[in-house]
């Protein structure tokens, strides 16, 4: 290695490459980079020289590999800058045996040494492996690069790191993508084409879905948002109940909030053998599932759907805001889109506040949340607010479409606050207390002001270790819905079943099971409706006689609509 001298390095190291962990922070002893060769920094692109210029090229092969050259002249960089430092997102996926994995690999070497100091700038070269898919091909798809049925489907933030500058982070600096996939087509709403490169900023290209090769596109519009909808594995056909889905989304959106803004939108719908995985970057969705595209926006994945829409409107300063309110309109508007009748809509009710149980304990004020217990927390006191804002003659939908700024600018707590005050103080009084207090929410206020009759059952149920290895027979089982993943010997279920009925209820996840089988004899059998291989099939499951271990007293709240619907929506 051919060391420089310490004075030519001024350009410490950050990034997060959290797998290895890899110490990647200033660098404790000079590093070595290679020397300045004679044919840098030769130009990357049109006009490398002025902006920061990457070039990525797929290399097929294992798992697949991104090799990446990284070329940042001073003259992109704000006058008088210092320290330049490049940190990488440290993408996680989430369901790989081993926990977290980042999918960033260090390539040969030491990061920090592939640094080079150029006359006039600084270039990297480093290699993104894509391994994840070989790790773990049912899960883990969010968010992640993997490779699709022709193709891959990649994500800026892979293999483009940040750029920070004296401790900023500059995402406005003029950057060009060139990405080299072989002759495959690209999509991507990312920047101006350019050739085969795509002109933006580095935020921008960073925050950006890459589909590469070739597909299927169905294009949805509303207003002047534009949705396109693409698939490698889906025909337009296939993807004719997705569009449906976002069609409709949309037109709830607008008849709630306004006119739907100017912004175009990549939806992304693939095959993957069992479970779903959705992921979001910067506005667009991918969505991997063993099933097809569905057009409910109450299903697991049709939420999605409805609630990334949905933030075409409302984004805020605030996560309960922006998505706790969003979480809200994601349920009123999947009410809304499936024509949900009056029991599917309690179901709903139930299941958003039993998620948000889950999350509440222990977890303080709504206001300062971050995490789920914004998103949960937020639906619910959207919810109150609204069964509140009923006996005003107003609705949060109402309120928000006073708060919103025009064309999809979103909105601020201020603004709704003061929007809120003007409909009714009172309102924005209970508000800021809902928001405020530290213990959990009294749900059941909400529920009467809704107009709901409420009912507290007690019930010989089943722990769920039992309702699934002992009932169900079965050993693994998806989160997202109620999906077999794994079976016992002997069990009437198959590997890819999804369950939708049991003993004449809707069922979406594996525990409400156990509410449905409530007043079920031991020894009798229940009827059971699972989606198998897309088509609906009737099984018979005995209900076994279980040792008095295998049960517990289970609580549940049952709705009655006193004296009028839930009015979710104007
Ligand atoms: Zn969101």
């Amino acid at each position: 290695m051919v060391g420089l001298p310490a004075m030519r390095w001024r350009t410490p190291l950050l990034c997060s490459l959290t797998l290895a962990g890899l110490a990647c922070a200033t660098p404790a002893a000079p590093p070595a980079p290679a020397p300045v060769a004679a044919d840098a920094p030769g130009p990357l692109g049109s006009d490398c020289a002025r902006r920061v210029c990457v070039r990525a090229t797929l290399v097929e092969g294992g798992a697949g590999q991104l090799d990446v050259e990284l070329s940042v002249p001073d003259a992109a960089l704000p006058a008088g800058a210092k320290v330049v430092q490049f940190p990488f997102f440290a993408e996680p996926f989430k369901a790989a045996p081993e926990g977290y994995v980042a999918f960033i690999s260090q390539g040969e070497g030491p990061f920090s040494e592939q640094v080079e100091p150029l006359p006039g700038g600084r270039r990297l070269r480093y290699r993104v492996a894509l391994e994840h898919a070989a790790k773990d091909p049912a899960h883990g798809l969010d968010e992640v690069p993997h490779r699709t049925a022709q193709g891959w489907l990649l994500v800026g933030r892979a293999f483009i790191p940040l750029i920070k500058v004296d401790g900023v982070v500059q995402e406005g600096l003029p950057t060009e993508l060139r990405l080299e996939v072989g002759e495959r087509p690209l999509v991507t709403l990312a920047g101006e084409e350019a050739g085969d490169a795509r002109v933006g900023t580095l935020g921008g290209l960073a925050h950006a879905l890459y589909y590469v090769g070739p597909h299927h596109e169905r294009v949805v519009r509303q207003g002047a948002t534009i949705v396109r909808i693409l698939s490698q594995d889906y025909d337009a056909a296939g993807l004719e109940p997705l569009a449906e889905l976002v069609q409709r989304s949309l037109r709830e959106a607008e008849r709630a909030l306004g006119p739907a803004p100017h912004r175009t939108r990549l939806v992304i719908y693939d095959k993957q053998p069992l479970g779903f995985a959705g992921g979001v970057i910067g506005g667009d969705i991918t969505l991997m599932s063993s099933t097809p595209p569905s057009a409910s926006g109450l299903s697991p994945v049709g939420a999605v759907v409805v609630h990334e829409l949905s933030h075409l409107w409302l984004t805020a300063d605030q996560p309960w805001l922006s998505e706790g309110f969003n979480t809200y309109l994601e349920l009123i508007f999947g009410i809304k889109v499936d024509g949900a009748d009056e029991a599917r809509i309690q179901q709903e009710i139930l299941r958003a506040y039993a998620k948000y149980q889950a999350n509440a304990s222990g977890a303080g004020p709504v206001r300062g949340a971050a995490g789920l217990h914004a998103y949960t927390g937020g639906a619910m006191v959207a919810f109150c607010l609204d069964a509140r804002l009923e006996g005003a003659g107003s609705s949060v939908p109402d309120v928000l479409r006073v708060a919103l700024v025009e064309d999809g600018g979103g909105t601020t707590v201020a603004r709704f606050h003061e929007a809120l005050t003007a409909v009714s103080a009172p309102a924005a009084a209970y508000l800021d207390a809902l928001l405020d207090q530290a213990e959990p929410l009294d749900f059941g206020t909400c529920l009467s002001d809704a107009g709901f009759d409420q009912e507290l059952e007690t019930y010989d149920g089943f722990t769920l270790r039992s309702l699934v290895v002992d009932v169900l027979q079965i050993t693994g089982f998806s989160p997202q819905r109620a999906e077999v993943f794994r079976v016992k010997d002997g069990s009437v279920f198959q590997v890819g079943d999804v369950i939708r009925r049991v003993a004449g209820q809707d069922i979406l996840l594996v525990p409400e099971i156990d509410g449905a089988l409530a007043h079920v004899k031991p020894g009798a059998a229940v009827e059971v409706e699972v989606e198998r291989a897309g088509k609906a099939v009737k099984l018979t499951l005995p209900v076994p006689k279980l040792d008095p271990k295998a049960r517990e007293s289970h609580r549940r709240l049952k709705l009655r609509a006193k004296s009028r619907p839930l009015r979710p929506a104007p």
